[in-house]
């Protein structure tokens, strides 16, 4: 037995040190990252249910690393928001997603609504709906095409300063989704304090829609009184057609999800849409 411990706490300690070395090379490259072009964004269609037309896109960022390669965001995120990178990648890739809408749109495309995700730090941190104003300025992207997304979370520490805030971001012209919207602790009632005009149901609940009835009853429940209280609806992460005909069925007004498309470069975005278009 006391052998056995003893393994355990080495195997322990060493992942805890593996944890905190790669914490240390994450967070050495991300001081670099932008400057040296690393890191970019992906999008991923956002879908009108009723007839598949691509109607907006999330952008979801990406880091290639010169030695490990991709680095998925729920690695990276996480270091940028603790060793405070997080609001100069924020506001990188806020601008970055906007000049992008306003680039496909010169090229002739039609208006996309972009989704753009903001973390807790960077809600938390001073000089936000400045740094957004400026890059609504500067990029000359139509207010009314950009969507901010947040979580549950950010709005329940302080619910009075939340609110304040996301009116101020919203005399900006821009709109507010909550993101993975089931996961946290708060109802839609609770959501009512809040502007917000649409939730976001998580991809845990519509994995699970075909097989689950506990996970249908949820998303069902969630689209009839988010409609109720005047909010549209966006479900994450359809990946089947089983899917896709119950949320249609209920009345879920946009998908995003594999079913449709994987987060994809601009280039691949545009030329997707495209030819849809032509077709
Ligand atoms: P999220 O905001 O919930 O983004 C949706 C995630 O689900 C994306 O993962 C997307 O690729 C994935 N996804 C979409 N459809 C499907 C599907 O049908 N099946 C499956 N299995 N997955 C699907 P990704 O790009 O790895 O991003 C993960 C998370 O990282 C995001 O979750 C978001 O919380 C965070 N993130 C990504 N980009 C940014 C960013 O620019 N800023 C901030 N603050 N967070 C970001
Ligand atoms: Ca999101
Ligand atoms: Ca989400
Ligand atoms: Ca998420």
């Amino acid at each position: 037995a006391k052998e056995k411990g003893r393994n355990t706490w080495q195997r322990f300690s060493l992942e805890t040190n593996a944890g905190a070395v790669e914490r240390l090379v994450l967070e050495t490259g991300l001081r670099h990252a932008l400057e040296r072009q690393e890191i970019f964004l992906h999008f991923q269609p956002q879908v009108r249910t009723v007839d598949g037309v691509w109607v907006g896109a999330e952008a979801l960022c990406r880091w290639r690393h010169p030695y490990l390669g991709q680095v998925p965001p729920v690695k990276f995120i996480p270091v940028a928001e603790e060793c405070g990178l997080i609001t100069e990648i924020g506001a990188w890739v806020l601008a970055e997603a906007c000049r992008q809408g306003v680039a496909w749109q010169r090229q002739g495309l039609p208006a996309l609504h972009i989704g753009i995700n903001l973390s807790a730090r960077q809600f938390a941190t001073p000089g936000l709906v400045e740094s957004v104003e400026s890059i609504l300025r500067q990029t000359g992207i139509d207010p009314r095409l950009v969507e901010l997304e947040l979580t549950e979370s950010m709005l329940m520490d302080d619910a009075a300063g939340a609110a304040e805030l996301l009116h101020r971001l919203r005399r900006l012209g821009v709109r507010l989704a909550i993101d993975d919207f089931g996961t946290g602790y708060s109802s839609l009632s609770y959501l009512k304090h809040f502007p917000i005009d649409r939730v976001k149901i998580d991809r845990s609940f519509i994995k699970d829609l075909e097989t689950d009835p506990d996970s249908a009853a949820i998303a069902g429940a969630i689209i009839a009184m988010s409609h109720s209280l005047g909010l549209a609806v966006v479900a994450e992460g359809v990946e089947t057609e089983g899917q896709l005909a119950f949320l249609r069925e209920r009345g879920c007004d946009e998908i995003q999800g594999y079913y449709f498309g994987k987060p994809m470069s601009a280039e691949d975005f545009s030329a997707c849409l495209r030819r849809q278009m032509a077709a």
